[in-house]
């Protein structure tokens, strides 16, 4: 079985249904870019995918176990999936490295130690170990960013959801935290990638989903999804951002 399976999820905000039977699968160590138009549901597919939204109908099954919005398994996925947003969220009265054990000590009951050496370990992973003691306003927004993944890798979650998050970033720092992503890529991580940076999407993950009015519309190997959109849609969406 998949890791995850997507299966004819609908999701709606009041009347406004926005997910129109989402169907995707994917297996662990993939690396999945989600692309598509603004509104098209791409966010909220990662949400109902962590438990963040609710869903009216379908399933979303995630590791053998059903993702739902009830709280106490929202805490229980919170150890299988991680998820990095566009804005870092890094709470600025905690230090880089407090960020880090935060949520270990508290989900997962971790002895400081323990935690303190998965932190140092996932910061390490991003390069930036020495900065375990400054606060998050001491740093870029790149580095920022790169503290949240270490954040969620923290957790050690089975799947990486991730919106967007160079979005907010200045041109200079977007390559920082893309080689971290493709460095986790080539370690086996299973990442999901809502992402602009379309040349990253071709080159580093492994499929492209192309989003269209709350359902995917067309998916398959990256390379040959660029190279020949099959749907006139995605056609039009790649000539308007490439
Ligand atoms: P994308 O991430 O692809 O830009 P979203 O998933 O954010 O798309 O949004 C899909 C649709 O759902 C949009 O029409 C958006 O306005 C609407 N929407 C998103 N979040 C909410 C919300 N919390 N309440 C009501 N409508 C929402
Ligand atoms: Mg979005």
């Amino acid at each position: 079985m998949a890791l995850v399976n997507i299966d004819k999820v609908h999701k709606y905000y009041g009347d406004l249904h926005v997910l129109k039977g989402v169907d995707l699968k994917i297996q662990a160590g993939e690396v999945v870019s989600i692309i598509g138009r603004s509104g098209s549901g791409k966010s909220t597919l990662l949400r109902c995918m962590n438990g963040l939204e609710a869903y009216q109908e379908g399933a979303i099954i995630l590791d053998n176990k059903e993702v739902s919005s009830d709280e106490r398994q929202v805490r229980a996925l919170a150890r299988s999936v991680g998820m990095v947003f566009q804005s870092f969220n890094l709470f600025p009265h905690l230090t880089v490295g407090e960020n880090v054990m935060l949520a270990p000590k508290l989900v997962l009951k971790q002895s400081a130690e323990d935690a303190r050496k998965m932190a140092l370990d996932k910061l390490t992973k991003v390069g930036l170990a020495e900065k375990f003691d400054q606060y998050p306003d001491k740093l870029s927004g790149g580095q920022q960013q790169r503290v949240a993944i270490a954040r969620a890798l923290a957790m050690s979650p089975k799947v990486l959801l991730c919106d967007e998050i160079t979005s907010a970033l200045d041109p200079e720092l977007v390559g920082e935290v893309l080689k971290v992503l493709e460095e986790l890529a080539a370690e086996g991580m299973t990442l999901v990638l809502v992402t602009h940076e379309m040349n990253f999407a071709r080159d580093v993950g492994d499929r492209v989903v192309f989003m269209h009015q709350g359902k995917v519309w067309e998916t398959g190997p990256s390379a040959e999804v660029f190279a020949n959109p099959s749907t006139p849609e995605l056609r039009s969406f790649i000539n308007a951002v490439l």
